[in-house]
């Protein structure tokens, strides 16, 4: 199975998507965690994307475009995946479209995560993320907290508010998001690959709705 999946900063993207991971023995491709890797590792990639992170703004789309096709090149490459973040531009898209063609590796769905912006603002001020670069994985205090208050359940780092999810990046990234996405989902929903799923839900009804969305029983 091959997933995108779209959604605002915090609609809950990323933990549906480590659910269908586990669910369908999928590939995670998140390109927010590459890049703050590369940020890490101090790469020329990180580099030239780290002030675009910190004031919410988008990496340009070739960048991200190549940091995607490398990992899709080579005999390792993902079978079965999917993309949290990625593609978020109409641009991203055609690029992953051809992409995918040439590997013959066709989407099964775009997963649409829908949620008002006030509701984004409120959840967000409850977001601490891992910041041990190989780790990655994101709480909410208000309704996924971690085992341990302020530690990452994997890997026992402290969590931190990361700079791009602070109130007025949020509301950058917001604009950000809406004048992209109107434009990448029509691109996929000209392909029939578009399935809406509310994000306001309890995150175990929220899967339950995207499995019976992908399964096309809604
Ligand atoms: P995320 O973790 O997906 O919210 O991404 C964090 C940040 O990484 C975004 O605010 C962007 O600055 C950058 N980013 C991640 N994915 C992309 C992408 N597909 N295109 C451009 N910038 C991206």
């Amino acid at each position: 199975m091959r997933f995108v999946l779209v959604g605002p900063p915090g609609s809950g993207k990323g933990t549906q998507a480590e659910r269908l991971v586990s669910e369908f023995g999928l590939s995670y491709i998140g390109t927010g965690v590459l890049l703050r890797d590369a940020i890490a590792r101090g790469t020329d990639t990180g580099k030239h994307v780290e002030p675009l992170l910190k004031q919410g703004l988008l990496a340009p789309d070739p960048l991200v475009n190549g940091v995607v096709a490398e990992l899709f090149s080579g005999p390792g490459r993902p079978m079965c995946f999917v993309m949290d973040g990625y593609p978020r531009t109409r641009s991203q898209a055609v690029a992953f479209d051809s992409l995918l063609h040439q590997q013959r590796l066709p989407l099964d769905a775009v997963i649409n995560l829908t949620i008002p912006d006030d509701e984004v603002v409120k959840r967000i001020g409850g977001r601490r993320c891992c910041p041990n670069p190989r780790c990655g994985a994101c709480y909410n205090i208000n309704h996924l907290p971690p085992a341990t208050e302020g530690t990452c359940d994997r890997c026992g780092t402290a969590l931190i508010l990361r700079d791009d999810d602070k109130e007025e990046t949020i509301r950058r990234r917001l604009e950000e998001f809406h004048k992209n996405t109107d434009s990448l989902l029509s691109h996929y929903r000209s392909q029939k690959l578009v399935r809406d799923v509310s994000a306001t839900d309890p995150v175990d009804v929220i899967f339950d709705n995207i499995i019976a969305a992908v399964r096309g029983n809604r």
